[in-house]
């Protein structure tokens, strides 16, 4: 059976649309398939914060690596994808989480990542909305911010420029050994199959250790200079990423329009897309502490959004037990981020290249071991 393309990618995602470019960069037939309209999943539902963060050594590889793709791809950006590098400030807002800046700072210094802590003085001149006193914080100068929704309509406009199609407004039903089947009862044979369906890889490639995190986001109206970087709590780290009920941590992103959009929250075995009140009440009250003027701001909508969260906060990547399905998804929190690296690590593989980080601590091969400790 002759196939009709070498790979065929589930979602359009900012995952997808960037696996799409890098198979396409490399001289492959591709198509994307797309059940609704790209970047519609978690991707447009994002903050877009382009950042590097440390929960483990293989989370800082792929975060570090991937921001530099995309401050090589910077220059070739179209103004609508808005990126561009205010910084972080990991806020802390006790001794303890100044103690986790300063470890932070350490680690990054030893890495090559530029950073500096603050002290309460400092942060306040940084962030002059701020209340008043916080302990300090940790700049991190390069991080950069992009509109994801934007950035994933290019990535994937590059890639049809170079050969790639794009099929939206039909699911996948069933992808495996070679075949692909669309939700009209169409087959396509194909090469590989690369599932990039986000949150719902799992209904596509079953038994994959993924599970919805949903998250809320708040956007207001324009208020330039309020915020000067993204701001992050190093609280954040304590009670958004380790606990497995409902946690909200103060995050706020100024974007180049002058709007501000405040974070998040994230909430397991909550599947209704629809926004709930209570955890916007909270993520206002929690920003509020952080922001006392915030209140003040006019509000102009909220949405949510699904990640796609992993046991060990790290993304599948890489080949599975049926030859013909690879993943490229769980990327919870940091796939607008990891998009670039995780595309280049995967076709890097795929074509036997040198990867230029080691594409192991990713590999979906760990699935086994992942599903024993849940
Ligand atoms: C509130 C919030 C804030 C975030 N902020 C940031 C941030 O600041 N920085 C950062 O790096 N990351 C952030 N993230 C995480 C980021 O959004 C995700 O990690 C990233 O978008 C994942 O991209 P993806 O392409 O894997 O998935 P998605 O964008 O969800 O794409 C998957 C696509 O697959 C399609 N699909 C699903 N099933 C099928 C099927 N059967 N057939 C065909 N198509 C299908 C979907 O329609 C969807 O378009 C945030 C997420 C949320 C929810």
């Amino acid at each position: 059976m002759s196939t009709a393309y070498d790979v065929v990618i589930l979602g359009a995602g900012i995952v997808g649309a960037a696996c799409a470019l890098e198979c396409a960069r490399a001289g492959m037939t591709v198509a994307v398939i797309e059940k609704n309209a790209v970047a519609s999943g978690a991707t447009g539902a994002a903050m877009g914060h382009v950042v590097i963060t440390d929960d483990s050594p293989a989370q800082f590889a792929l975060t570090k690596y991937s921001q530099s793709l995309w401050g090589a791809l910077a220059p070739e950006l179209p103004l609508s994808v808005e990126y561009y590098r205010p910084g972080t400030i990991w806020i802390a807002a006790d001794e303890e989480e100044m103690a986790e800046a300063r470890r932070k700072f350490d680690n990054f210094t030893e890495q090559g990542v530029p950073c500096e802590t603050l002290d309460s003085d400092a942060l306040a001149a940084a962030e002059p909305n701020l209340r008043r006193p916080l302990t300090g914080g940790l700049l991190v100068p390069n991080d950069a911010v992009v509109h994801a929704q934007s950035a994933a309509e290019y990535l994937m406009a590059e890639a049809r420029k170079l050969g790639a199609s794009l099929i939206t407004g039909h699911a996948v039903t069933n992808a495996s050994y070679g075949r692909l089947y669309l939700d009209d009862g169409t087959m396509l044979p194909t090469g590989i199959l690369i599932n990039a369906a986000g949150a719902f890889s799992p209904e596509l490639t079953p038994g994959i250790p993924i599970r919805k995190r949903k998250g809320h986001l708040i956007l207001t109206d324009r208020y330039p200079g309020y915020v000067n970087h993204q701001l992050v709590e190093l609280g954040y780290l304590k009670s958004a990423h380790s606990s497995d009920g409902d946690s909200v941590a103060f995050n706020i992103q100024p974007r180049i329009s002058g709007q501000l959009l405040i974070g998040s929250s994230r909430q397991y075995d909550a599947d209704e897309p629809g926004v709930d009140q209570h955890i916007l009440r909270a993520m206002m009250d929690r920003a509020t502490l952080y922001m006392p003027g915030l209140p003040s701001l006019t509000a102009l909508r909220s949405w949510t959004g699904f990640r796609a969260a992993t046991p060990d906060k790290l993304p599948l990547i890489g080949p599975t037990e049926d030859p013909t399905v690879f993943l490229a998804t769980g990327h919870e929190g940091l796939g607008i981020t990891t998009s670039l690296g995780t595309a280049r690590l995967l076709v890097d593989h795929l074509l036997g290249r040198r990867t230029a980080i080691p594409i192991d601590p990713y590999l979906p091969s760990r699935i086994k071991t992942l599903q024993e400790t849940r």
